[in-house]
């Protein structure tokens, strides 16, 4: 164990000196100092002062069997000692690369029977761009290449998986997106809604997809990528006539659907996958996040029989990472999945713990500052306004509401992430019953005291 002697303020000064971190203000961040943690265990995380916060986030959408699993701690050991590191490059394989990739075949919906490994969503989603362009090479239609992704849909941080999200502060960036992707807008209803009726606005919306693939070229649209459920875009989720009409139009147009399932996968929305809670049925998945319950970095794109049999028969595809598939990560996604497994983790989702956050979470409603409150399984957002009526958005010489509720939640040993005024949560599925009462008290106090 790596192990600490040095007092908070020293770290924070060691931090604000050397470590650049990501998606932050540095210098905002320097002046107060970084909450140092030092431990977690289950939902609980340990602060450098020896304060116990219930992380309403899972990490980063990520920890869904909780923190400090012994088990996965003699896993790590085990594979380590058996076999360090081994690519998959060179005509080899090994035990944990085969094993998870069989596994991964079993329980993920459909055919979707193939896995092509990454260290990341981010890099399965930059896969994921290279793979559909091979697909359509393969068969004779090289002029579909264009990727359509939504407005405010998150598919990672490079250059490509950047460009696939449609978050404009990072487009701002330059260079993004890169040539051959294109946007539609997202589902919004309560935003963007207007006074139409949500399962009209649903359909709608599900339309601008046809609409762009008639503007391009059916010739020339490879692939739409959405996740089932926008996450880091701040839990949006769409109204009912949404997902049906898109499955309609990508198999009309002979669009390949890429659901993103960083976040919805393994467990989150109360079934494995958010594809069979919404549905879906996609040609290729993108995992990342619970499959590891990030005890290591893993992800991978899963793609069915005809896009990996196209691809597999098209020679030589030429792109893959040094640790895909790395021995100790593999190995953690197996013990992993194990534990979702004989635990039943996601039935006490579904049976228990979602159920009962729901009636909770929906109950906010009531709070002055709450104009919406959804939730799936265990992802959910409330959206703070100053007028529930008109679904106002509060302006900027307001101050961000999400913003301040996020701070109030910190000092109240609590963690959920805002995105602009809304706060979102995804927190560890083993989540207890007294555990959300716990989080529901500091959820309503951090409200409280939001001015
Ligand atoms: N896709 C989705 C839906 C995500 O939410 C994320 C991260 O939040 C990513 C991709 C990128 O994953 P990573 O941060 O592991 O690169």
């Amino acid at each position: 164990m790596f192990e600490n002697h040095l007092p908070t303020e020293e770290l924070q000064a060691l931090d604000a000196a050397h470590h650049m971190h990501p998606f932050t203000d540095g210098s905002a961040l320097n002046k107060k100092g970084a909450r140092v943690i030092t431990a977690a265990k289950g939902v609980w995380l340990t602060d450098s002062d020896g304060n116990r916060i219930l992380d309403a986030m899972a990490g980063l959408w990520c920890v869904n069997i909780g923190y400090g699993r012994p088990e996965m701690a003699e896993a790590a050991k085990r594979q380590i000692e058996q076999l360090s590191f081994y690519n998959t490059f060179f005509q080899t394989t090994h035990v944990p690369a085969v094993t998870l990739a069989a596994k991964l075949a079993q329980i993920a919906p459909g055919d979707l029977n193939h896995v092509h490994f990454a260290n990341s969503g981010s890099e399965a989603n930059d896969t994921n761009l290279r793979l559909v362009r091979h697909y359509w090479a393969a068969k004779g239609k090289p002029t579909k290449r264009i990727v359509i992704g939504r407005w405010n849909g998150y598919h990672g941080s490079t250059m490509g998986s950047g460009s696939l999200g449609g978050m404009k502060f990072m487009h701002a960036q330059g260079g993004m997106p890169i040539p051959d992707v294109a946007h539609i807008e997202q589902p919004d209803w309560w935003m963007q809604g207007g006074d139409s009726d949500p399962a009209d606005f649903g359909l709608a919306r599900a339309k601008q997809l046809e609409e762009k693939i008639l503007e391009l070229g059916q010739d020339n649209v490879a692939a739409f990528i959405a996740e089932p459920i926008q996450g880091s875009g701040g839990v949006i989720v769409p109204p009912a006539t949404y997902w049906p009409e898109i499955q309609r139009i990508c198999a009309h147009y002979d669009v390949l659907l890429i659901a993103d399932e960083v976040i919805t996968g393994f467990g989150r929305t109360g079934k494995w996958f958010g594809s069979q809670t919404l549905d879906l049925r996609p040609d290729i998945m993108t995992i990342a996040k619970g499959m590891s319950s990030g005890y290591a970095p893993i992800g991978a794109s899963l793609l069915s029989d005809n896009v990996a049999n196209t691809i597999n028969d098209a020679g030589e595809f030429n792109h893959g990472y040094t640790y895909a598939a790395h021995p100790l990560s593999a190995a953690l996604a197996l013990e992993n999945i194990r534990i979702l497994e004989d635990e039943k983790i996601v039935d006490h989702v579904a049976n228990v713990a979602a159920p009962y956050l729901r009636e909770k979470w929906e109950g906010l409603i009531d709070h002055p500052l709450v104009g919406d409150a959804s939730i799936v399984g265990l992802m959910g957002s409330i959206r703070m306004t100053p007028d529930k009526a008109a679904r106002a958005k509060f302006k900027s010489d307001e101050g961000t509401a999400g913003y301040i509720c996020r701070e109030r939640c910190f000092a109240n040993n609590l963690v959920m992430r805002h995105v602009g005024d809304r706060m979102v949560i995804s927190p560890p599925l083993v989540i207890t019953k007294a555990e959300i009462d716990q989080f529901i008290d500091r959820a309503v106090q951090s409200l409280d005291e939001t001015h």
